[in-house]
């Protein structure tokens, strides 16, 4: 499932699409996520409008025209989002085809559990979807004090604390391990437990992970390439993350799985404190 590294990645790599123009908009009709389709109407509403940014908050892309319309883009667990030539073969489960000049913008999505929407930008903060998120955990960070704050008020887990996108936007399954290792925390650990000497290594943790993880161009376990097709290195770079029974890379322990809230969680027994 893509997370914040993967879809700015995707972002980046779609920054030759800012300054075309959409000449023609097509969906597939298809619903996404939650079996809601595309809003036809307002998709077909952006033709003749200009792309000028492509913004990301959390793992969602924003495609800014020169209308006070946005396209919304969640890739979810397979969506793809990409810039190709026109004249290459469409695959299957393409959604929508936005028609610049000789490339298209294409998402593709096999699973459905993408989203896609258009929002109006000036409120685009009660957009329901965005509307929950937290800053966003690699632009705006959060910094020990407020961390705690917000750990002493969920009483939870310290990896659930960590994927709640109202806390920080952007950081899922894969990154919450890892900067729960990096920061030397069980992922079982409770959040009000947090002190804030732990929330500073914590969003250090976070902040680390998820940089290096872009600098590696994302992670590939399965589904996931960059706009440009591109599979990312990261997953060789894990120091948890589906690394199960194989030795901690620091003290050699091997590493845990388990299952909280039906989602895997992999840490180290040493290094990470309950
Ligand atoms: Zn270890």
């Amino acid at each position: 499932m893509p997370e914040l590294p993967e879809v700015e990645t995707v972002r980046r790599t779609l920054a030759p699409a800012v300054g075309a123009r959409i000449e023609a908009v097509w969906d597939s009709g298809k619903p996404l996520h939650m079996q809601r389709r595309p809003p036809r109407a307002k998709l077909r509403a952006l033709v003749g409008a200009t792309i000028v940014a492509i913004r990301r908050h959390g793992k969602y892309l924003l495609v800014d025209t020169d209308r006070p319309q946005s396209l919304l883009v969640h890739l979810g667990m397979t969506g793809r989002f990409c810039i190709v030539d026109a004249a290459t073969p469409r695959a299957n489960h393409t959604h929508l085809v936005l028609g610049l000049d000789a490339r298209e913008l294409r998402f593709v999505d096999a699973r459905r559990f993408g989203q896609l929407d258009v929002v109006e930008r000036a409120r685009e903060r009660l957009h329901p979807a965005l509307a929950v998120l937290g800053p966003d955990a690699l632009v705006d960070g959060v910094d020990a004090t407020a961390l705690v704050t917000l750990a002493k008020r969920r009483k939870t887990t310290l990896k659930a604390f960590v994927l709640d996108q109202s806390v920080l936007a952007g950081v899922g399954n894969i990154y919450a391990s890892e900067a729960l290792w990096r920061a030397k925390l069980r992922p079982t650990k409770r959040s009000n437990k947090l002190t804030v000497a732990a929330a500073a290594l914590l969003a250090a943790a976070i902040r680390e992970t998820l940089e290096n993880a872009l600098e590696n161009g994302g992670t590939t376990l399965s589904d996931f390439v960059a706009a440009d097709g591109v599979a990312g290195e990261n997953a060789d770079y894990l120091w948890v993350y589906a690394r199960a029974g194989q030795p901690c890379l620091e003290c050699k322990t091997l590493i845990k799985r388990a299952v909280h809230q039906g989602r895997a969680t992999y840490y180290c027994p040493t290094c990470q404190t309950p």
